[in-house]
């Protein structure tokens, strides 16, 4: 089968290998669509605790061709999508049901071959129906169970105001997140003006340019400051200004991926005196099942975020456009 390859940082390509051997737990799913996301870059430049030569791709969907002599709940033709972690099942973390946290966690797409390819394996405990969804924003399920988990270790609020900092895919999906969990005042900013008009598109409250004006726009919108701050960029400055914008009580969550090392100041005595809490979230935490919900009712659009599909072959492109086009929200592969 043909599987776009990375075989050693900065060197990727498309090859032909064998497809990969369906165990008796595992889903063999033919690909039809696979999304590029920040972590794949950083796969690609060895920034990421990948094990080489590796086909990346954890966000994807596609159909059960093949299953495993052990597998009850799916069968050849179903549609699905599949959550990339896997989790040992034996450490503390996993049995104090924290799998997100497993020490031996294992993930398609990063310690094993993922999606970028015609094929990929996966757990049947992995796999997750989805219906009629179209295959473009099942590939949107993986990133939308990230902001599901998000949601919860920020417990947002009926009535909540939220401030979004960033509205690229991931901003757009958290500022849709929070709306359905109850916000009644989503904002968010972005340094391109484009963006925001899609933001405005997806039903957030204000969309704001992030220049020098953001601050007194931000206090005009909501005076007294916000109830929870995103950060959706990963820029760790952006993530320092997010403490001038939370409201006493406030919640500011780290969301964006920070480049690993990297600090950020931030206003200690005003995190004491207003009450303040910084709350981080990573990655997918059984959240799959509640993220197809929310696309399937129509609560969050999710194919509008995608901007480039391509076909596999163009991998290095793909890689590219997910880099640097200015245009670029989510790039998709589409195979077959
Ligand atoms: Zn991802
Ligand atoms: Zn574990």
């Amino acid at each position: 089968m043909k599987a776009a390859q990375i075989e050693r940082p900065l060197a990727a390509r498309v090859v032909i290998v064998p497809e990969p051997v369906t165990g008796a737990d595992d889903v063999l799913i033919k690909v039809h669509a696979a999304g590029i996301c920040g972590t794949d870059l950083h796969i690609f430049k060895g920034e990421y605790e990948a094990t080489y030569p590796l086909t990346p791709g954890h966000e994807f969907s596609g159909e059960v061709v093949a299953v495993g002599a052990n597998v009850r709940n799916f069968k050849v033709g179903d549609r699905v999508t599949a959550d990339p972690n896997i989790p040992c099942n034996r450490c503390s973390y996993c049995q104090q049901n924290e799998p997100n946290q497993c020490r031996n966690l294992r993930a398609i797409g990063v310690t094993q071959n993922g999606a970028f390819a015609e094929y990929v394996i996966a757990p049947e405990g992995n796999v997750f129906n989805i219906g009629e969804m179209s295959y473009s924003a099942a590939a949107l399920i993986e990133p939308l169970a990230c902001v599901v988990w998000g949601l919860k270790q920020v417990d947002a609020q009926a009535g909540n105001s939220a401030l979004v900092l960033g509205a690229g895919p991931m901003g757009c999906l958290v500022a849709q997140g929070l709306r359905s969990a109850g916000a009644a005042q989503v904002v968010v900013t972005d340094v391109a003006p484009w963006r925001l008009r899609m933001a405005e598109n997806l039903g957030v409250s204000a969309a704001v340019l992030a220049d020098e004006s953001q601050a007194s726009r931000l206090k005009t919108l909501s005076p007294d400051g916000f109830d929870i701050v995103v950060d959706a960029t990963g820029i760790p400055a952006v993530l320092e200004s997010a403490f001038q914008y939370a409201k006493p009580r406030g919640k500011i969550w780290v969301f964006g991926v920070t480049p690993i090392g990297s600090f950020v100041k931030f206003p200690a005595y005003e995190v004491f005196r207003r009450d303040l809490k910084i709350i981080g979230s990573f990655a997918v935490n059984r959240t799959f099942p509640q993220s197809i919900a929310l696309v399937q009712s129509g609560a969050i659009q999710v194919e509008p975020l995608i901007s480039h599909e391509l076909p596999l072959d163009e991998f290095g492109r793909g890689l590219e456009f997910a880099e640097k086009d200015p245009k670029r929200m989510k790039v998709h592969f589409r195979m077959g």
